[in-house]
């Protein structure tokens, strides 16, 4: 994510511990052989979102759409692996009216508890045990408002509706385990009426139409972290072809001039791809592309899954925004195919991400990464950890600048040959993972052949100035 207001100096930061602990496993109405399930993931980042007991492989979403009245129906199947014996388990969904739960081939009984769906199959299902859970549910979504992280979720538009949101917005439009350690991939159908268009994730499918709506069909065969499923639905222009093999699928809205900067902006991502390819490694998914809003709520810009959406105030000077491109895209390396088991670590997608914008503008001409980083070392405020920052400082100055001074210094330690190998490494060997700070370091050291913990620790939470490498 990159919000409006990055380049803005931060305010203050509380430190929060950040232990991730899978907690509420509690004794079964089956006696000892089942275990109700995990009721919370327990990431203090976001307490109530995700859940533990079971793992998701794939989503399998159809969702109709109807603007006027704002009402979304759903049929939501996802395909679950038991990691314990299970009684009970629970999804994350927030508001909306669910009017039929099926595991297996036979109803479950389910209720709501708050942003909670709880569901008990008939049976209990085994550890290690494959099981399948069909919610359908209906009614009018409504954004989730938190007070540290701002507004995340399906917001209905002018002309249609956007449903995005970090770390927040999944679970306001289907059923989920809304925490990007739990993976899946996902086929997204949505209905809407002719004439909009409705965008999603991944390789576009076929588009048929029926009875005045229209079905849209979206597949991300690459395992995808919830918050990084988006929906756009709308009157938009949608350019569809294809870039390195791959399809590229970019849409900006039909009240746009050809000429937009957002246009020309989402016209480079092919290119700003490949130069980020050649830094990092293969681009890690099948499809390409970019949806450019003019929603004044999208205050960001965010990184979904091979499709960046981007808001409007990264172009209000009439230019094309290839930092914002940049940046975006190089998080479907650090971020998406490489994703966070836990925000707390959250330096490792946008440190990555604001090095990527130094490392385009010296490609593109500008200032050399270096000069970048002698900038923002002199300007840094070294109070502000850069792992494990607080929840409210989620997306703070000391995540991102900081972040990525501590990759820069990394590389002025190790030297560019072996830099360059631990990225790649890093991103070959993670490719469709998750992992932790505590990995990233385990990787720099062996890749390096050098001892980095220490070195490491103190850029990313050392309270005074270190020494420059
Ligand atoms: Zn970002």
């Amino acid at each position: 994510m990159r919000r409006t207001s990055d380049r803005i100096r931060p305010a203050l930061v509380v430190a929060v511990a950040a232990a991730l602990v899978v907690s509420g496993c509690i004794a079964s109405d089956d006696g000892d052989r089942f275990r109700l399930g995990a009721v919370d993931l327990a990431d203090p980042y976001v307490p109530g979102s995700g859940n533990g007991g079971y793992e998701v492989s794939h989503y399998r979403l159809a969702v109709g759409y109807d603007p006027p009245s704002d009402r979304l129906t759903g049929r939501a199947v996802l395909t679950a692996t038991a990691t314990e014996a299970l009684s009970r388990f629970n999804l994350d969904l927030a508001g909306l009216d669910v009017t039929a739960v099926r595991v297996g081939n036979g109803p479950a009984e389910h209720r709501r508890d708050g942003d909670e769906l709880v569901v008990t199959p008939d049976a209990g299902i085994a550890r290690g045990g494959r099981f399948t859970v069909e919610v359908d549910y209906a009614g009018v979504p409504t954004a989730k408002d938190d007070g540290q992280l701002g507004t995340g979720g399906f917001l209905h538009t002018a002309d249609g509706a956007i449903a995005l949101g970090q770390p927040y917005s999944a679970a306001t439009w289907f059923p989920v385990n809304d925490h990007p350690s739990d993976k899946a991939t996902y086929d997204v159908e949505v209905t809407v009426p002719d004439g909009l268009e409705a965008l999603a994730n991944g390789v576009p499918g076929e588009r048929t139409s029926a009875g005045g709506r229209t079905t849209w069909r979206w597949s991300e065969a690459s395992p995808m972290a919830s918050y990084l499923a988006f929906l756009v639905i709308g009157d938009y222009r949608v350019s569809t072809g294809t870039h390195a093999g791959r399809p590229i699928v970019t849409a900006v809205p039909a009240s746009m001039p050809e000429d937009s900067p957002q246009a020309r902006s989402l016209a480079r991502t092919g290119p700003i791809a490949d130069f980020l390819a050649s830094r990092f490694g293969p681009y890690p998914f099948s499809s390409y592309g970019g949806v450019a809003v003019t929603d004044e709520r999208i205050g960001y810009a965010l990184e979904t899954q091979s499709r960046p959406v981007y808001g409007p105030g990264f172009f209000r000077d009439g230019r094309p925004n290839l930092d914002v491109v940049t940046h975006e895209l190089a998080h479907q390396w650090f971020g998406n195919s490489v994703a966070l088991n836990r925000w707390s670590d959250i330096w490792l997608n946008e440190g990555f991400a604001t090095y990527a914008e130094w490392l385009w503008t010296e490609h593109d001409g500008g200032r050399t990464a270096q000069q970048s980083f002698e900038r923002e070392y002199a300007v840094t405020d070294w109070s502000r950890a850069s792992l494990d920052p607080g929840r409210a400082r989620l997306f703070g100055t000391a995540v991102y600048q900081r972040g990525a001074l501590v990759v820069h210094a990394l590389r002025r330690t190790v030297g560019d040959d072996a830099f360059f190998r631990i990225l790649r490494t890093w991103t070959t060997e993670r490719r469709d993972g998750n992992a932790t700070t505590d990995d990233f370091v385990a990787l720099a050291e062996r890749v390096s052949g050098r001892s980095l913990r220490s070195f490491l620790d103190t850029w990313l939470t050392g309270t005074s100035a270190p020494a420059l490498p």
